[in-house]
């Protein structure tokens, strides 16, 4: 029960406390990488407790042996003794309800989400081979469009998309820019990273961890690609690059060069270049694998204490064993 009460503690404070906290840092805009596998990483954190806190109320802990057939009679006995009174039973359905609802909500919002995504995609990509021109030197598609626009359709049958209005408006310099930018999401699967985070957002909305989160890592994934293009063509091309697109308009499942976060994107460019030390970037890591593992380590740490112990109302199978003999 205290191992039930600990868990559910920490995902609640790590789900109201950390959103609060962590939004907007200055610290994830000098590392955008970092940025989003620290709050990914929160996400599973708290999503895990919550799974594991109804675990521990509906399995009782019981001694860990190598002897299979020692360790399924500890737990029928121990689960014996628990849902033996009426306070134990009702500790051990709530649990499972909320383990099988943390799970079955997630799997079901994930799966869904998957869904449309790719038929979302499919359909765009169909729209794009009637309408739009193949570009193979470059790569691209090219659609007529006076609206300078660029996107990328991102997965197994990627496209990236640019406007006749991008074309003409970037030179050869930004058109590299705005294409590695492109690239960048493609190569990262920020699509992968964006739809998990939109999934545990649709599934658990009232959670203030997951709308943060979703948020802060659809901007940081616009500055990583960014950071990835400056690193090719300079921050000020870039920059140009972004404003020259940065009222284009895409399909809800591309990622786009452009989009609102536009301008915050390049006063980020044109301010001087300040990147995390390198001891900032090992406590940002630190606190990602505390982050994952606190949950675990809460349920591991009464089960290893378990093999030193006795929880068998009746004593141990290998007692029992023993006496047989
Ligand atoms: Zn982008």
């Amino acid at each position: 029960m205290i191992v039930a009460a600990v868990l559910f503690t920490y995902a609640i404070l790590l789900s109201t406390l950390t959103p609060r906290l962590l939004r907007g840092a200055h610290w994830t805009e000098r590392a955008p990488r970092l940025g989003i596998v620290v709050w990914q990483a929160l996400g599973v954190s708290a999503l895990t407790a919550a799974a594991l806190a109804g675990l521990a109320l509906t399995v009782p802990t019981v001694r860990v042996s190598a002897d299979l057939a020692e360790l399924l009679q500890a737990c029928v006995m121990a689960l014996t003794a628990q849902y033996a009174s009426p306070g134990g039973a009702a500790a051990g359905a709530a649990g499972a309800v909320l383990t099988l609802a943390v799970l079955g909500r997630t799997a079901w919002c994930v799966g869904h989400s998957a869904v449309r995504i790719r038929r979302a995609r499919r359909e765009h990509r169909e729209v794009l081979d009637m309408v739009g021109r193949p570009d193979t030197t470059r790569g691209i598609v090219v659609l007529d469009h006076e609206e300078p626009a660029a996107y990328c359709l991102p997965g197994r049958h990627r496209r990236t998309v640019i406007t006749t209005g991008a074309l003409r408006v970037l030179d050869d310099d930004q058109l590299e820019a705005v294409l590695t930018h492109e690239r960048t999401h493609q190569a990262e699967r920020h699509d992968a990273v964006l739809a998990w985070a939109q999934a545990l957002t649709h599934a658990f909305p009232r959670v203030p961890l997951f709308r943060t989160a979703e948020a802060e890592i659809a901007r940081l994934v616009e500055m990583r690609a960014d950071d990835m293009a400056a690193a090719r063509s300079g921050r000020l091309t870039t920059a140009a690059a972004l404003l020259a697109v940065a009222g284009g308009r895409a399909p809800a499942v591309a990622l786009a060069a452009g989009g609102s976060t536009a301008s915050r994107r390049v006063r980020r460019l044109i301010e001087p270049c300040r990147p995390l030390s390198r001891l900032r970037i090992v406590a940002g890591s630190l606190t990602a694998a505390v982050a994952l593992a606190v949950p675990l380590l809460v349920v591991g740490g009464p089960a290893a204490a378990a093999t030193q112990s006795n929880y068998c109302p009746n004593g141990t199978p290998a007692d029992q064993v023993t006496m047989m003999r």
